[in-house]
């Protein structure tokens, strides 16, 4: 089944919820970055929440609006960071994919210990026109899925409810993986609360369920036993965006020094710059790094002009 995404509302709109099924899309992340097992879980699940982020997202401009979250925790992945679009765009990368941590006693991976604990979970949301706005949560768990139900309901201000899964199987492919939501917008009583927090635990874990066969329109059933409305639907892939024009203004970003040091490598050795999330590696040519230099050295006087 291709990954899809669905935003929903239940309890007459008072509730909202997406719910996302990304197996492709992690495995696609995992054969680009070959990371560990507990690193593929970790990058998954902050992939996944990416998108659920995004999906809240409405495009109001011809650019295209992005969420940006970044997992800066004490644990020996590093950074992690997950950029998605509410077209159902997603793109990943981590400090070290290669760090690993024993399972868990329930014999889970333990993506906490590769995570970290103690840290910050940031989302930066650009609308596509306009400032971005960032929000900033201290971690809680470094489970990813807590953290985000945490961010929501501290920077966001509204209680909310998340679940990511990544099942890995022991060869290290992708196998299941998904994600959703919960959104208490407002106007929802006490018992309401706590009958859809128990629809939550029965739900269980989204990898079981899609062991069994049920994606996010079921999730969404056990959910919302009273019935839900699909107000957007579509399908969810990895994309990275980069092209050589960016990688020359991330180079030009990297200052005159920098830009001068690679030309001189170019002078011994080709240069190649690398995405860091695709793995695209881009050649630079010597006489481009000639142009890039004069252009970050112009660019610099007429900042000192001005
Ligand atoms: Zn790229």
């Amino acid at each position: 089944m291709p990954d899809e995404l669905l935003r929903a509302v239940g309890l007459d709109g008072r509730v909202r919820a997406v719910a996302a099924s990304t197996t492709r899309t992690v495995e696609r992340l995992r054969v680009i970055h070959d990371p560990s097992p507990t690193v593929t879980a970790a990058l998954g699940r902050a992939a996944t929440a990416a998108l659920l982020l995004a999906a809240s997202l409405e495009k109001v401009t011809r650019r295209e609006p992005m969420v940006t979250l970044e997992i800066d925790g004490n644990g020996p992945a590093g950074r992690l960071l997950a950029t998605a679009s509410p077209a159902g765009w997603v793109r990943a990368t981590v400090g070290n994919p290669l760090a690993e941590a024993s399972l868990r006693k329930d014999g889970k991976l333990h993506v906490a210990g590769v995570v970290g604990d103690d840290g910050s979970f940031i989302v930066t949301r650009d609308p596509g026109i306009g400032e971005p706005y960032r929000g900033v949560v201290k971690l809680v768990s470094g489970e990813i899925a807590k953290d985000l139900a945490h961010y929501l309901t501290e920077s966001e201000q509204t209680p909310a409810a998340a679940a990511l899964g990544v099942f890995v199987v022991p060869e290290g492919r992708v196998r299941h993986a998904g994600g959703y939501i919960v959104q208490l917008l407002g106007g929802v009583s006490d018992a309401e609360a706590a009958e859809l927090a128990e629809s939550v635990t029965r739900l269980g874990t989204v990898t079981t369920r899609m062991r069994e066969g049920q994606g996010p329109e079921g999730w969404l059933e056990q959910l919302f036993p009273g019935g839900f409305q699909i107000v957007g639907q579509g399908p969810v892939c990895f994309r990275c965006g980069c092209s050589r024009d960016r990688v020359e203004r991330a180079v030009k970003l990297l200052g005159e020094n920098e830009v001068r040091s690679l030309l001189e490598e170019s002078l011994v050795n080709p240069v190649t710059l690398t995405c860091g999330f695709c793995k695209t590696a881009y050649s630079v040519a010597r006489d481009d790094l000639a142009r890039l230099l004069l252009e970050v050295e112009t660019e610099s006087k007429d900042l000192r002009k001005a």
